[in-house]
């Protein structure tokens, strides 16, 4: 078959949810991709800021093959080597004390809410508790991460959704005070939202939720699914913020490719919330995973990848904002290390296409937004790579 049959194989077998673009990918090479038919495209998408350590990684790869001819599930009733490696390398990185891993991290954003839910319903019996999400937030497409993701469009076709969730803004405190009832269990946020636009919190913002929410003790859950492994030059945003979480999720670059999510606690929430036979998962954090994870931690490690993204985040501004100089219709850039965002002032779905015929994958975050969440492994030689094809689509 070729490319064209393949698309419209797929289009008669799978529930269309997406709009695809118009190529079939069939293998990548560090920050490049290529389809079917051999072209090669400069990845600034990473698989949705997934593919963190880069393409046909021959360590990462080499890892998981060995786990699979060991052992790729066990079920969660045995204990099983990788995922103790995995937890004790991921408490380490993320400061938390309690690691649960899940296949996803809309499960892992499920897995947050169960825990507030149950903290509060310990200290006080109730079953009417509230928790309060942002404004433009999103954490994910099951029922309850539904719940808490901050767009009408997204939830009114599927509602009724969990109850007592209040909605307040990003960066507005009187708007999160004026949402706080005795009720409130919770406040989930991330603290660079994403796909609602690569909007970065304000540090202030954040001390300011905090200390409310150690005031009230109302749990304070951080979404670190996108901004977190790395993206920011932190390990998790948090750590930049100096402003720490009772629960966090993470997923995407955990796993690098591998489906693997985790949501982490303090040992304070862990002692006073979920007990046993109170949530659980048939694959979640299988061996398979979990070598991944702690292969992908490792090399974090190895390859200084934080140090990396110190590095090239700056100049990938620097270059963003002079594309923003130059084009009037480029309105602002925004965002936070390699989760950068320009936007434009009309859709940019042209300009994403193009850019696809141009050798260069690009995604949007919104209507108006570009969005630029790279493998971070990226050099500034590929940064002007991406600016140079990027500056011709819209010329043009
Ligand atoms: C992608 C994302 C999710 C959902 O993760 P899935 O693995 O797609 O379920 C949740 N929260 C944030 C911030 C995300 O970026």
């Amino acid at each position: 078959m070729n490319m064209q049959e393949y698309i419209e194989e797929a289009e008669s077998a799978l529930l269309h949810t997406y709009n695809r673009y118009q190529i079939v990918l069939d293998r990548g090479e560090g920050v490049y991709l290529y389809d079917m038919e051999g072209i090669k495209y400069l990845d600034f998408v990473a698989g949705i800021a997934v593919f963190a350590l880069g393409y046909h990684n021959r360590e990462y790869n080499d890892a998981l093959k060995a786990q699979i001819d060991k052992l790729i599930h066990t079920s969660n009733y045995y204990y099983n080597v990788p995922a103790v490696g995995a937890a004790k390398k991921l408490k380490a990185v993320s400061e938390m004390d309690r690691v649960f891993f899940t296949n996803s991290g809309a499960e892992a954003v499920e897995g947050a809410i169960k825990a507030a839910r149950k903290y509060a319903y310990l200290k006080d019996g109730r079953t009417d508790h509230e928790i309060i999400a942002m404004n433009h937030s999103f954490h994910g497409r099951t029922m309850g991460a539904l719940s808490v993701t901050g767009n009408a469009k997204y939830r009114e076709p599927f509602e009724p959704m969990i109850g007592n969730i209040r909605f307040a803004d990003l960066n507005d405190i009187e708007s999160v005070k004026a949402q706080i009832t005795d009720k409130t269990c919770a406040v989930i946020l991330e603290p660079v939202q994403g796909e609602g636009g690569l909007f970065p919190a304000e540090e202030e913002f954040l001390r300011e939720v905090k200390k409310i929410c150690q005031e009230k003790d109302i749990l304070l859950i951080f979404d670190e699914i996108q901004c977190g492994m790395g993206r920011t030059g932190y390990m998790y945003a948090w750590q930049r913020y100096g402003v720490k979480p009772d629960i966090m999720t993470t997923a995407k670059a955990l796993g690098c490719g591998v489906p693997v999510g985790a949501f982490l606690m303090t040992e304070k929430v862990a002692e006073h919330s979920l007990a046993a036979g109170d949530h659980g998962t048939t694959y979640g954090g299988n061996p398979l995973a979990c070598a991944a994870v702690e292969k992908v931690l490792d090399l974090f490690e190895e390859n200084h990848i934080i140090e990396k993204v110190r590095e090239t985040a700056p100049y990938l501004e620097k270059c963003l904002d002079e594309l923003k100089d130059k084009y009037e219709c480029i309105v602002e850039r925004r965002g936070l290390g390699l989760m950068q965002g320009l936007v434009f002032d009309r859709p940019v779905g042209d300009i994403i296409n193009r850019a696809l015929e141009e050798g260069l994958i690009l995604i949007n975050a919104g209507p108006d937004i570009i969005r630029f969440v790279p493998p971070l492994i990226i050099s500034k030689a590929n940064i002007d790579e991406m600016i140079d094809i990027l500056d011709s689509c819209i010329e043009a």
